[in-house]
């Protein structure tokens, strides 16, 4: 069979990276054509030598020009600036299959583009299925196509379910890791730093989703992500706290019994489950070895020390555009944090009045998505200044 041609979006970030690894171990099937990034041309220049690709996106033009004419990239590469050329990188003729592996919601107009064209699409952006899970999914419906997931814990659940039938499905759980503040008070919260946030105890991952790790925010975006892409509720989707980050996430059945996914902490795992979907390969890292001593803990989840975590389930069972502006808010919360605009226990306090600003309503198309999660950014900028008034 002729290699799956693979569009990474993301290609100098984390899950990019893994995505890499697992190319570079099975160049016989997969074979990536188009690359993407923010602004990082050089790394992006040794990527497409490395791979031999010979189209590059970059969002920030400025750097696209620099790269264009920097002679480091291989001869005949043709190069994409912008949003434009990030959306046109990702219907390239020649591509099967699209990863979306861009931080926040930037994808979405790329993503949806590939669908247009009748790409499958490998999805970590996760905050693209919470902003505009409805049209997407609605989008990917109408043009046959699949949106394999890339998260680990959907790809558990995804992978779980493989034979079974929809009706007997029970519940969908979710495990989280529970960050590195899983045992803290909430007045130890009040001093957690930058630094502090940005150690996973797990996984080695991009800043913005290791802070959305630290406050849950992460596994609500993820119960939200769970809803879109399995046609579950929040009724039937549970969050189980798991600090060893084994089990990935479960799958629970009407009779009782529960399929759980395992594999120790790295994202090569659901990637290379989803590039190579459906055959398997060898593996790009070792696997969980039963020959040593492995305990595997389970616990509920701490809604009070965790808001981020309580807020999205409230914005999932309050629906329309609700999720949307909680994913918009986390957005800024967590950029001024890291900019040090605010603290960390100002996030939650943000992303709630935000959610309790813009006014409730069943976005319709895209264009309200898009009017509502801009609305959402600007108001949460008011909050944040008006926190330190
Ligand atoms: P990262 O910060 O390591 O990398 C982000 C990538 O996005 C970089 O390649 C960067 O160049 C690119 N990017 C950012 N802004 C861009 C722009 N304006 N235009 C073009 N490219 C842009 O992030 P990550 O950890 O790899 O996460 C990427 C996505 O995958 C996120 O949505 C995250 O939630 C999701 N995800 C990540 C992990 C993980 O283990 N890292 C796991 C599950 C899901
Ligand atoms: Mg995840």
């Amino acid at each position: 069979m002729a290699a799956k041609n693979i569009v990474l979006l993301g290609a100098t970030g984390s899950i990019g990276e893994s995505t890499r690894r697992v190319v570079a171990k099975h160049p016989d099937k997969l074979n990536i054509v188009g690359i993407a990034g923010r602004n990082r041309w050089k790394e992006l220049a040794e990527i497409a030598h490395e791979f031999d690709v010979k189209h590059v996106a970059i969002f920030d033009e400025a750097n696209c020009r620099a790269a264009e004419q920097s002679g480091l990239f291989p001869e005949g590469t043709t190069f994409y600036p912008g949003l434009e050329g990030l959306t046109a990188i990702s219907c390239l003729a020649e591509a099967d299959m699209l990863v979306t592996a861009i931080v926040g919601t930037l994808s979405l107009k790329p993503t949806l583009a590939a669908i247009e064209c009748g790409k499958d699409v490998a999805l970590a952006s996760k905050e693209i299925l919470v902003m505009a899970g409805k049209v997407v999914m609605a989008a990917a419906k109408a043009k046959g196509v699949r949106i394999l997931p890339m998260d680990s814990e959907h790809n558990a659940i995804f992978q779980c379910l493989q034979g079974e039938r929809d009706i007997d499905v029970a519940k969908l759980i979710l495990t989280a890791s529970g960050g590195p503040f899983r045992e803290f008070t909430a007045e130890q919260m009040k001093s957690v730093t930058k630094a502090d946030a940005l150690k996973h105890p797990n996984w080695d991952m991009g800043p913005k989703i290791t802070i959305d790790s630290s406050t849950m925010a992460n596994k609500g975006l993820e119960v939200i992500e769970a809803h879109w892409l399995f046609g579950k509720g929040r009724d039937q989707i549970q969050v189980v706290v798991h600090p060893q980050s084994i089990v990935h996430s479960m799958v629970q059945y009407v009779d009782g019994s529960i399929l759980a996914h395992l594999s120790p902490p790295s994202m090569t795992f659901a990637i290379q489950h989803v590039l190579l979907y459906p055959e398997r390969a060898e593996g790009v890292d070792a696997t969980v070895d039963f020959t040593k001593m492995l305990s595997l803990d389970f616990r509920p989840p701490n809604y009070e020390l965790f808001p981020c975590l309580r807020l999205a389930m409230e914005a999932m069972d309050a629906e329309g555009i609700a999720p949307a502006v909680f994913n918009a808010s986390n957005e800024i919360a967590v950029d001024a944090f890291m900019a040090d605009k605010i603290g960390y226990c100002d996030i939650p306090r943000i992303i709630e009045q935000t959610l309790a600003a813009v006014p409730a309503c069943d976005p319709q198309g895209l264009d309200e998505i898009l009017h509502a999660d801009a609305e959402a950014r600007r108001l949460a900028q008011t909050f944040f200044t008006s926190v330190h008034a």
